[in-house]
């Protein structure tokens, strides 16, 4: 058994067979050779052997040409150790007598190997990337065209992956897929945030772990304390399973407060509505309870979709969900592409800092067409119920106001056309850049509504990349200066009247709940799945008690110090709960 610590970022346990995708994505399950079969697939193996071999020979020759013969020696070493007779007899064995497929062989063989030279604490354990090198070249041969997507995976696996985009975990289909862990990956990327929208478990940031394990093994993954188990004994898997069944148990209890409101106990109604990505979620937010939908991002349409959407395809995404949220608030955000978000066709010049660079509004306001185009989609859905449209990412007033007037042409245009919309529909913009913060008493008088993005505030605060695991330990909600950005967003927002949301990650956490309440936030955003827990410590707590924790959270010097007390007054309220 072995037992890797990651970072938890969408919650749920899951145990199933791996499905492993290393960083060329190539899947390597565990399949079994027919008897019949097994001359046809050693002869198979022979090729790609063969073939494996022609390549390095190839890039030996052109390589010495190119660079003198001490390069060349590189592969030289490599089409040594291929033709190494013990290799090869290994293989060998593995497809004719254990009747491996000859794919797994080379994987579970060559990783073995790897390991070998990687528990060396010296200069050799560098070689294990020789072999990595080999096995990819066998692999790449072996598979040839028959490499699979992810998209097409269909029998219940735990993805054990080396990196998976926010548009691959998009598209995964989790009627299979039962969880994920990557060794890439930090708390608040966007893959994580897919993750709890789709409501697998996940596990990021576990670092080089994809050596230790081979396709169709058995996993535990545990999303709640950010654990993936290799080769989990019996006993564990027992008590896995027993958290399983408490788990539903918790759910079901839950369950029971889904018509009741978001109130605290001294009477402050709160309201409670949810994050999605795709349209399919709605459903989810209702199943749950909540007030409506308060982030609806829209850029997922272009991440889950091979061509560009088309007007017609923005409007049916957000009719569908209009309509199902029946007359409740929808607040559609527009395209936050860019950054993790990328696409392909949107052709950005690679950058060099893409969370400081052509990102988000920065962008709609660079491709009018594209924005223009949803702009008229969303107008169109505000003739269905309460739509609301929001901008990410605003650090200066001329992005607003450009965003404002862009919308203003639109809905002329529009009108021009006789085509029905809301043109009183609320406009908001999200607070998630410092400068957003400093300006927002003046930024406010020209919006209806704010929501604070903490995952981009902690992310541009703090100077940590929200998906880079080598600083997750810095990316941290608690931080004071990332409490004291929020308390001074929450009290103009209250001065201006103006109304105020949290729809960044930390408004799903019930660590912070109490925190947020006394900070003066009135409405909260969060992941489906987080809904009825927050609900519950909602219904449970009082404004006035939620104000002194607060006030003495703020009082703080450190994020640890904060974090060790939010996690207390939690503990307490919970055991008051159920006292
Ligand atoms: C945020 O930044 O907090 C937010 C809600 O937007 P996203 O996570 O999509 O960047
Ligand atoms: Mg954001």
């Amino acid at each position: 058994m072995l037992k890797l610590q990651g970072i938890a970022v969408s919650p749920g346990v899951t145990i199933g067979e791996a499905l492993v995708l290393d960083s060329e994505g190539f899947r390597i399950p565990r399949r079994f050779v027919e008897r019949s079969a097994v001359d046809t697939e050693l002869a198979r193996l022979a090729h790609a052997i063969g073939e494996t071999a022609r390549e390095m020979e190839r890039n030996r020759d052109a390589i010495r040409a190119e660079l003198g013969e001490q390069y060349a020696a590189i592969f030289e070493a490599h089409l040594a150790m291929l033709h190494d007779e013990k290799l090869q007899r290994e293989l060998q064995t593995a497809v004719r007598d254990r009747n491996w497929w000859p794919e797994y062989a080379v994987s579970r063989t060559l990783r073995r190997y790897a390991k070998v030279f990687q528990s060396l604490d010296n200069h050799i354990s560098q070689r294990a990337h020789d072999i990595y090198d080999i096995e990819k070249s066998l692999l790449r041969n072996l598979l040839g065209q028959r490499r699979e997507t992810l998209a097409a995976i269909s029998q219940p696996v735990i993805v054990l992956a080396h990196n998976l985009t926010p548009s691959e975990t998009a598209t995964l289909d989790r009627r299979f897929v039962k969880g994920f862990a990557t060794e890439l990956g930090g708390p608040g990327s966007h893959t994580a945030i897919v993750a709890e929208g789709l409501e697998i478990p996940a596990v990021v940031g576990v670092g080089p772990f994809l050596a230790d394990v081979s396709g169709g093994e058995p996993v535990i993954l545990d999303g709640n304390q950010g654990l993936v188990i290799l080769q989990p004994d019996e006993e564990t898997i027992a008590r896995y399973r027993q958290e399983l069944e408490a788990a539903q148990t918790v759910a079901a209890q839950l369950k029971e407060i889904r018509d009741l409101p978001a109130e605290t106990t001294d009477g402050v109604r709160i309201q409670l509505t949810g994050n999605i990505e795709f349209p399919s979620e709605a459903e989810q937010c209702l199943a749950r309870g909540c007030d409506g939908i308060g982030l609806y991002r829209t850029e997922f349409l272009y991440l889950a979709s091979r061509t560009e959407p088309t007007e017609d395809d923005h409007y049916a995404a957000y009719a569908e969900v209009v309509q199902a949220m029946a007359g409740r608030p929808v607040v559609i955000r527009t395209l936050d592409l860019g950054a993790d978000k990328m696409h392909a066709r949107l052709n950005i010049e690679e950058e060099r800092n893409p969370c400081l660079g052509l990102r988000s509004i920065r962008l709609s306001l660079r491709q009018l067409p594209m924005f223009r185009t949803q702009l008229r989609a969303i107008l169109r859905a505000s003739a269905l119920g309460d739509v609301r449209v929001m901008f990410p990412l605003i650090s200066t007033i001329v992005e607003l106001r450009q965003a404002r007037m862009v919308l203003a042409d639109v809905m002329e245009d529009l009108a021009e056309h006789g085509i029905a919309f809301n043109r009183k529909m609320p406009v908001g913009m999200m607070v998630e850049t410092p400068a957003a913060v400093m300006m927002l008493d003046i930024f406010i008088k020209e919006v209806d509504f704010v929501s604070i993005g903490t995952n981009d505030l902690i992310q541009y605060t703090l100077a940590v990349d929200r998906g880079n695991k080598d600083v997750a330990d810095l990316y941290n909600a608690c931080d004071p200066a990332v409490l004291r950005l929020l308390r001074r967003s929450l009290d103009v927002a209250r001065e201006a009247g103006v109304p105020a949301n949290v729809c960044g990650q930390m408004s799903g956490s019930v660590m912070f709940t109490q925190l947020l309440l006394g900070l003066g936030l009135r409405q909260l955003s969060v992941p489906p799945s987080a809904i009825p827990e927050v609900k519950q410590v909602c219904r449970s707590v009082s404004v006035a008690e939620c104000r002194l924790i607060a006030e003495k959270a703020l009082a703080m010097d450190g994020a640890r110090e904060v974090k060790a007390y939010l996690r207390d007054q939690l503990r307490r309220r919970l055991a008051q709960a159920v006292a």
